[in-house]
């Protein structure tokens, strides 16, 4: 039997130096007909390139409406749930980092408008997936599964000025792929879970193209096309599952962990993905574990407990904290009984 999508995947993926400057006709070459537009965004953002957007559209007779997200929360949400009732835009689309997109694609979706991602980081795979991230009213980050971007633009002249923290994150998310696959093929395994493996290849084959890279810098063009390729890939295969699962295991387990126990904090979701995968793949015994201690020596990814901010008792807290979030995806951490003392051990072995 063939696999029934779960969710619809996105269109298009565009990738390019200055192509946001030319994105009315981007948007029509992949035959998208529209009249107004909503283009979200925040301050920053529309700083570095809310304005050559506006104007490219508008010189193209488009009417464009400009908002600002201030968060990614449920009030963001309703608020733009509420601009698209009142203004009817046939296109929504987020210009900005996680947060903006994440609203934009849940309040587009529930609106069911084409919403467009157009990236100004590369810091996580929410830039193509299905799954937005958003703060409930307590404040902790709640998963929503919703309809993935149509398209996905990326501006590598924009994509290129992010900090580099937010680049290296982006390349702890994609990393810690490989660890998330191992574990649904274990949870597939022991017949916990049904795995549709050709989300699994998908979602392998960009943090293993990173790997590949001769060379690796974040400050080149073909290093981060690759690093946005393969966060899209990542995307789409949790559009093949409906599901975070071919890009979440237990090593996000961890990183939610050390969101619960230990916020707030500086730092961000593929730093802490990035790090626990490290941990988490030394667990499996990962055959790829030695390949990306090394690589993420020579990028200066930083894997140290210390960037985290925590103590070593701290982390084997959060490791046994770890186990009890969401029980149901079965990992390496509900697979294996692990004491503090093989936790320190491998601390110890990788370096940690
Ligand atoms: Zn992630």
């Amino acid at each position: 039997m063939a696999i029934q999508l779960k969710t619809d995947l996105p269109s298009f993926f565009e990738i390019g130096e200055y192509n946001t400057v030319h994105l009315l006709k981007l948007l029509h070459m992949h035959h998208l007909e529209f009249k107004q537009v909503l283009l979200l965004g925040d301050h920053k953002t529309f700083l570095i390139g809310g304005g050559p957007i506006s104007k490219n559209l508008e010189d193209g007779h488009i009417k464009v409406s400009r908002h600002v997200v201030t968060n990614s929360d449920e009030p963001n949400v309703r608020h733009v749930e509420d601009i698209i009732e009142q203004e009817k835009p046939d296109l929504v689309l987020g210009f900005g980092g996680g947060k903006v997109l994440d609203v934009a694609k849940l309040a587009a979706g529930k609106k069911n408008t084409t919403f467009i991602s157009i990236p100004t980081t590369l810091s996580n795979d929410g830039i193509s997936s299905p799954v937005a991230v958003i703060k409930d009213k307590k404040n902790i980050p709640v998963s929503h599964i919703t309809k993935a971007p149509y398209g996905i633009i990326v501006d590598i002249s924009i994509v290129k000025k992010a900090p580099e923290k937010h680049i290296k994150a982006g390349i702890g998310d994609m990393i810690s792929n490989l660890s998330a696959v191992f574990d649904a093929r274990l949870a597939h395994k022991e017949g916990r879970e049904t795995i549709t493996s050709m989300a699994l290849s998908v979602s392998e084959a960009g943090p293993l193209s990173l790997l590949d890279f001769k060379k690796p810098s974040i400050h080149n063009n073909d290093f981060l096309l690759c690093l946005a390729q393969g966060l899209t890939k990542s995307g789409i295969a949790m559009c093949i599952t409906g599901s975070s699962r071919p890009a979440s295991g237990s090593e996000h387990k961890i990183s939610h962990a050390i969101d619960h126990l230990h916020s707030p904090r500086d730092t961000l979701h593929g730093e802490q993905t990035g790090i626990a995968a490290i941990f988490t793949m030394a667990l499996q015994e990962n055959s790829y574990l030695d390949k990306v201690i090394e690589f993420y020596k020579e990028i200066t990814f930083p894997h140290t407990l210390e960037h985290l901010s925590l103590t070593i008792e701290q982390f084997i807290q959060v490791v046994h904290a770890a186990g009890n979030i969401r029980p149901e995806r079965y990992t390496i951490l509900e697979h294996m009984e692990i004491t503090d003392k093989e936790i320190r051990e491998i601390i110890k072995k990788t370096g940690l």
